[in-house]
């Protein structure tokens, strides 16, 4: 038996953990090699992410190894810039592949597989246009007919399909199909195209090749070729099950085996690459990193960690039927997680000022703070307090409500870290607005040495007006104003659902010790939520991303109704 099994503890397994271990027990394999295996025609994205954790984190429990391969076989659309950021998304999210591959790098063995199938009648040289053969395809419910190019001798069609590889065809000139059923009940295995002419210059390749394999005909023999064992990917798939295994069957190589899982669904999210691409090169978004982009460059920018995403993909699961997973448990993930790890600091973001009347001019006092609640090794630091400080509006109410217990004319609040102080006079400008608010403290109420008794049900954040650096703070809602954006009408268009709020820049007021943090940075703006510094913070005006409010805002708008 397997010692990793029987160290395993007691929990539930998931359908593939449960695979695995049975083949495991069974000695059908040793260990297992798992593959990701994405196009690299875009910027991943969150439900890539889920199958990353998937195949690593399956590879890493039972002791495998887990292959990172290029899917190349489509020239026109594909791109290096792609392949470098899917490497650096995989890396940043925690895991390292046993092996970087191309489906590029089989090409030969592909087409030599495919003389093989010829030579055994399995495969033909078609000459009829896409048009035909599409047509000849037949429906779900009418068998499809058979192409008059079928029974070409398996000479000729060696000739021509050398020829075809030889660049002596135009593009859709010709075509290899596998000789399969041309009624057979699953419309992918009558007569699937296997190669295409396609005169287009390859990232990796050049001009080496002019007929490229599709899909169906590279992934499984290239899972064959590297001995996967668990070929994991999304529910759609499983039709090209029986085709992946035909395949694999008739050119009698390495029997890797397809299971497939739900794909990640988010609400409020689209994700298709297509649309997300869109999206960048119409600027709806400032890039495949913008902060509000479901891509992994975009989620990283906003604030969120690498644990945070591996704690949402354990906690989605795996499920073998689609289903539709609520922003919010992304959000509760990263909070769950920068709750211990971000250090807490103070900062004003709609401010108005307050003037601590008997506070002597001029002075400067430190009060200390703690830095994270959580993890005592983050330590204390140090905060200038001074007669004119910055709170917020929100936490002030000339008329406030019974149960108000922020600061209101005649009551006191605490700041935190420092003093009690009480309203004694708001001051006006002409039109009515507030422009100061006048205070008095109470020395005897510093916090840590409190000698005065006196208790206060609120406290409020604060920062010195003198010490306080401005800085641009970026909030952000959802992109999209629609929960189900793979259900909209179908005369609309998702970019009808852009939520034209999602961006809001403000200017704020920040503690000293937030002006001088190394690119992102995660930390917790005290009351505010998550923060992380951008990437574009200069010296001059730091700039922080909100990653996330301290509490679920939506779920308060949805209770109220
Ligand atoms: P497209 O958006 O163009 O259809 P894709 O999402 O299929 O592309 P690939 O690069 O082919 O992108 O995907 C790489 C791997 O990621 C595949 O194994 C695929 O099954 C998996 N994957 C893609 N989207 C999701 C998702 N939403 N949830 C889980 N896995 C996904
Ligand atoms: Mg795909």
């Amino acid at each position: 038996m397997n010692p990793i099994i029987e160290t395993t503890p007691a929990r539930s397994l998931n359908f593939l953990e449960e695979i695995v271990e049975a083949d495991l027990a069974s000695g059908k394999y040793k260990s297992i090699i798992t593959r990701f295996p994405p196009e690299p025609n875009g910027y991943l994205h969150i439900g890539h992410a889920k199958s990353i954790c998937l195949n690593f984190g399956l590879a890493k429990k039972y002791g495998g190894k887990t292959n990172l391969r290029f899917d190349d076989t489509n020239p026109t659309k594909e791109d290096v810039e792609y392949v470098d950021s899917i490497k650096d998304d995989v890396r940043w999210l925690g895991f390292e592949w046993a092996a970087e591959r191309y489906a590029s790098d089989y090409f030969q063995q592909l087409y030599e597989w495919a003389v093989k199938l010829i030579t055994k009648g399995l495969a033909y040289v078609d000459d009829q246009t896409q048009d035909e053969i599409r047509i000849g395809r037949g429906t779900v419910t009418r068998a499809g007919t058979e192409s008059p190019y079928r029974n070409r001798s398996v000479e000729e069609n060696l000739d021509l399909f050398t020829r075809m590889k030889n660049g002596e065809c135009k593009d859709g000139e010709k075509v290899l199909r596998a000789k399969i059923d041309m009624a057979h009940p699953n419309m992918l295995l009558r007569d699937p195209i296997l190669y295409r002419i396609l005169h287009a210059e390859h990232h990796r390749t050049g001009n080496e090749w002019c007929i490229y394999p599709m899909y169906d005909y590279a992934h499984g023999q290239s899972d064959s070729i590297e001995n996967i064992t668990h070929s994991i990917c999304t529910l759609e798939f499983d039709v090209h099950r029986p085709l992946y295994d035909w395949f694999i069957e008739k050119l009698e190589i390495f029997p890797s085996h397809q299971y497939e899982f739900a794909r990640l669904n988010l609400t409020y999210t689209v994700m298709s690459k297509r649309k997300l691409l869109e999206l960048v090169k119409n600027n709806y978004v400032s890039g495949w990193d913008d902060p509000r982009m479901p891509t992994i460059c975009g989620i990283r920018r906003r604030g969120y960690t690498p644990e945070s995403i591996r704690l949402f993909a354990e906690k989605v699961g795996v499920a073998k039927r689609d289903n539709m997973i609520d922003l919010s448990l992304l959000e509760w993930c990263v909070r769950e997680d920068l709750n211990k790890r971000a250090d807490r600091y103070l900062a004003v973001l709609n401010p108005v000022k307050v003037v601590i009347t008997n506070y002597p001019e001029g002075q400067v006092d430190e009060v200390t703070a703690v830095n994270n609640p959580e993890n005592e090794d983050a330590g204390i630091r140090k905060i200038p307090f001074s007669r004119e400080i910055y709170i917020e509006q929100d936490d002030f109410m000339e008329n406030p409500p019974k149960k108000y217990f922020r600061l209101s004319p005649g009551n006191e609040v605490r700041l935190r870290y420092a003093y009690i102080i009480k309203c004694e006079e708001v001051i006006k400008d002409a039109d009515g607005n507030i422009t100061e608010i006048h205070c008095t403290y109470d020395p005897a109420t510093r916090s840590g040495n409190d000698t005065s008794g006196k208790k206060v049900k609120g406290t409020i954040h604060w920062v010195s007006a003198a010490h306080a650096a401005t800085a641009e703070v970026r909030l952000f809602d959802r992109l999209f104003t629609e929960a189900c954006m793979d259900d909209i009408p179908n005369d609309k268009d998702y970019k009808d659902f852009l939520n034209p709020n999602s961006l809001q820049a403000i200017k704020a007021y920040i503690e000293p010790a937030l002006k001088t943090l190394p690119p992102s940075t995660n930390v917790q703006f005290e009351r505010l939520g998550y923060f992380v510094t951008d990437k574009d913070s200069a010296a001059e005006l730091p700039v922080f991303n909100r990653t996330v409010t301290l509490k679920d805002t939506w779920a308060k708008v949805a209770e109220k109704g």
